[in-house]
């Protein structure tokens, strides 16, 4: 059976012109891009035109790309990159809600004896950037705010962030990893300091990602080792990954309008059947400002486990903010940061759109879904308890 997915938040399919690009460096253009002869700098040629083609997705300059291993990495690395290259700053800011990258390393150095500021989100998961401003002060080496939230698919005001940030001479590093490739982003109009990309959540492989740093921010590498990446990113490169990243953010650069119209209307139509069909359906996320792909949904007082093992039966792919599905046992902390109540946090699951995603996917989606929630909101005691159907 064809399978159906709608997790594109958690990793995409690779792009079969990004994994033609990786094939010949699994092959037979196998040299160390270090190496002085040919036979490696073709390979090294090869990594340069990537650092293009990923400078090209957000309109920066190829030597501000850094390749690294992962989005963890990059969000770690401009993190400590900050507090290392301005000692004399003890206070770094960001939110409740970012991904475990950015929340468990700013975790780490609370316990090291910086002081750590995580700013609340409302009930949609927006963030007041009044409240940046009263948190800011000439202490902070560093505000490290997404760009786009993974779970709720909200966007936060980057702009004007970077504003606030600057003016306390901070650094601003934001974790693009959800928005890159699905509209557009231009580091030269938002003036952020640093910026992490992900290739697996833009149809490039896993294990390759970047970290764009403007041109004149001071930096320490956060990987130690070899001269690799201009000296800031030790370790010899995944070509391979670097390869295929460079064309997928070429084909994201490519589709990036006409893409991010088709989720939005293909995620709106399952937003929109899901609310009309099933009783207890509630979006969570700011529905005005929210990624294009990303649909975070409730289902009052039924178990999101059990939603998706039911989709599961018919090959839909998707993911729950509840506990255990997404390998924690606590759920969502992005959920509980908007104070979205206990049984509707249960009850969630976020349907995640790319841009290969059709119509008939989404009406094969509305058609399973409502039996489903009918079924297993009739089994909740709950529901009978407080006489919900
Ligand atoms: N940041 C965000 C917003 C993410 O959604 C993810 C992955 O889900 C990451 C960072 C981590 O990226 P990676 O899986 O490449 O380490």
């Amino acid at each position: 059976m064809k399978i159906v997915y709608l997790d594109n938040n958690a990793t995409t399919m690779v792009a079969e012109e990004a994994r033609e690009e990786m094939l010949p460096y699994l092959g037979r253009l196998y040299g160390n891009p270090s190496s002085m002869h040919t036979f490696g700098g073709q390979v090294h040629r090869k990594i340069e035109t990537a650092r293009e083609q990923v400078a090209a997705l957000i309109n920066a300059d190829p030597e501000e790309i850094i390749f690294t291993s992962c989005g963890t990495e990059s969000d770690n690395t401009a993190v400590m990159s900050a507090i290392l290259s301005r000692p004399g700053r003890r206070h770094i800011i960001t939110t409740r809600v970012e991904h475990p990258a950015v929340l468990n390393f700013c975790k780490t150095m609370a316990r090291r004896g910086f002081r750590v500021t995580f700013l609340p989100v409302d009930k949609l998961g927006r963030l007041n950037p009044d409240e940046l401003s009263e948190a800011i002060t000439d202490d902070t080496a560093i505000v490290s705010i997404m760009y786009a939230n993974n779970e709720s698919g909200v966007i936060f005001p980057v702009h004007e962030i970077t504003d606030i940030v600057k003016s306390r001479g901070a650094l601003f590093h934001t974790d693009a990893v959800q928005i890159a490739g699905k509209i557009q982003v231009d580091v030269k109009k938002l003036q952020c300091d640093m910026m992490s990309l992900s290739g697996h959540k833009m149809h490039a492989a896993k294990g390759v990602a970047a970290l764009y740093v403007k041109r004149g921010t001071r930096f320490e590498p956060y990987i130690i080792g070899g001269h690799q990446e201009a000296g800031r990113r030790g370790g010899t490169e995944n070509v391979a990954s670097i390869a295929g990243f460079g064309k997928a953010a070429e084909l994201a650069k490519g589709h990036v309008d006409s893409g991010s119209s088709k989720m939005k209307d293909l995620r709106d139509r399952l937003q929109q059947g899901l609310l009309d069909t099933c009783p207890g359906a509630r979006v969570n996320g700011d529905p005005l400002n929210r990624i294009p792909n990303t649909l975070n949904i409730s289902f009052e007082y039924v178990e999101g486990e059990a939603i998706l093992l039911r989709l599961n039966e018919y090959n839909i792919c998707a993911s729950s903010g509840s506990a255990c599905t997404s390998g924690s046992l606590e759920p969502s902390h992005v959920l509980r940061a908007m104070g979205v109540p206990f049984t509707a946090i249960h009850g969630s699951v976020r349907f995640s759109l790319s841009r290969y995603t059709t119509e008939e996917e989404i009406d094969f989606v509305l058609e399973k879904t409502p039996p489903i929630i009918k079924e297993l909101r009739a089994l909740s005691p709950y529901v009978q308890e407080e006489g919900e159907i």
